[in-house]
């Protein structure tokens, strides 16, 4: 079948037409790809800035499809349901899932045993599966619990958004940091993780919404999706904030993944206040932050894919999106082809006003 094979860091993946893929165990479920997105944790393991996969390695994780056959354990789904991938699957059973937080779950168990017979392969050699999904490829085989079932009639390139985009930065305001109604945020990145942020900001009727984004335009587009002031990110972005909001914000978000925005976020937040770190950051970054502003009983902290239990949260997000709270379609900028995937990943860096493209599969 048809995927998109990453051989070196920091060289173009490949577009191949022979991988293979394994039949479904007892609970494992084969999907046909719909849609994937195009999302910047892609990037960094393109250009080896996370290396936590051996290579080759099939790159993808924001996906959507219909399930073509189940293990012989699944009970969850079947064959012609339409699901959304995630990249933190559940065991169930551990500490952190029992614990209502199956986002850091530690129970394992979720992919096959090393040395067994691998999920992905190319002329008989195994291939990495990326976050247990790979959605740059025609199909996918994945653990149950890495899966959410949906509606028929949810359009396949949202669904495929909700997987990461939607649930990090919508999760990131509803279950990591908890924002109250009339607080004030701070969001700094205006890409697709971004609006999310925004947008859950707005819905959860947060007081004041600053955008920021070094892209004039980027920070402009935020209001509509519900940010309520723009501010350029061009080195002043921190005191601009603490002075537009007397003192600095109840909370602040990163979106970008670097360590001076996480940094610059921390910066933007009053006495306590908290920032919340939902870009990935290069593997390893060191975030350094002031301890005189921490005494203040301010905080900065992690947001693993939105402290997402993604079996209820979807669902919601998709009723949000029904009603027309949630503005998906528009964040979506690109519907491109398999082939244009690795152009599209590298044009990331510097893209300005370009919010989501998606690779949609026929
Ligand atoms: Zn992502
Ligand atoms: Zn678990």
């Amino acid at each position: 079948m048809k995927a998109l094979i990453l051989n070196e860091t920091g060289q173009a993946q490949e577009l191949i037409d022979d991988l293979d893929i394994d039949l479904p165990q007892e609970h494992e479920v084969l999907v046909r790809t719909c849609a994937c997105g195009i999302c910047h944790s892609d990037l960094h393991f393109r250009q080896g800035k996370w290396t936590s996969f051996p290579l080759p390695l099939v790159l993808g994780h924001e996906c959507s499809g219909v399930v073509e056959k189940v293990g012989s354990q699944v009970r969850y789904l079947q064959p012609g349901d339409h699901v959304v991938g995630c990249l933190t699957p559940f065991c169930g059973e551990c500490e952190n899932c029992l614990q209502g937080r199956p986002n850091i779950c530690i129970g394992g168990g979720l992919q096959r045993a090393e040395g067994g017979r691998p999920r992905l392969s190319r002329k008989g050699k195994p291939v990495s599966q990326f976050v247990n999904l790979s959605g740059f490829s025609e199909m996918m085989l994945v653990h149950e619990r890495a899966l959410v079932k949906i509606d028929r009639d949810i359009p396949m390139d949202v669904a495929a958004i909700m997987g990461c985009a939607i649930t990090t930065g919508m999760g990131a305001v509803f279950n990591t940091a908890k924002v109250r109604p009339g607080e004030t945020v701070a969001v700094i990145g205006c890409g697709g993780i971004g609006l999310s942020v925004i947008q859950a900001a707005r819905i959860t009727g947060a007081g004041r919404i600053i955008a920021v984004d070094r892209s004039p335009l980027k920070a402009e587009a935020a209001k509509a999706y519900g940010a309520t002031d723009a501010v350029i990110a061009d080195g002043n972005e921190v005191a601009a904030i603490v002075e537009m909001t007397k003192g600095g914000v109840d909370h602040a978000f990163e979106a970008v993944g670097l360590a001076a925005t996480a940094e610059a976020a921390f910066n933007t937040t009053k006495v306590g206040g908290v920032a919340t770190i939902v870009g990935l950051l290069p593997q390893g970054e060191k975030v350094s932050v002031d301890s005189t502003m921490l005494t203040f009983d301010r905080r900065v902290q992690g947001s693993s894919m939105g402290s997402n239990r993604f079996r209820v949260d979807i669902p919601r997000y998709m009723k949000m999106y029904e009603s027309g709270l949630l503005k998906v379609d528009e964040m979506i900028s690109a519907h491109i082809g398999l082939s244009e995937v690795d152009a599209a990943l590298v044009a990331l860096d510097h893209s300005d006003g370009v919010t989501r493209s998606v690779a949609m599969f026929s």
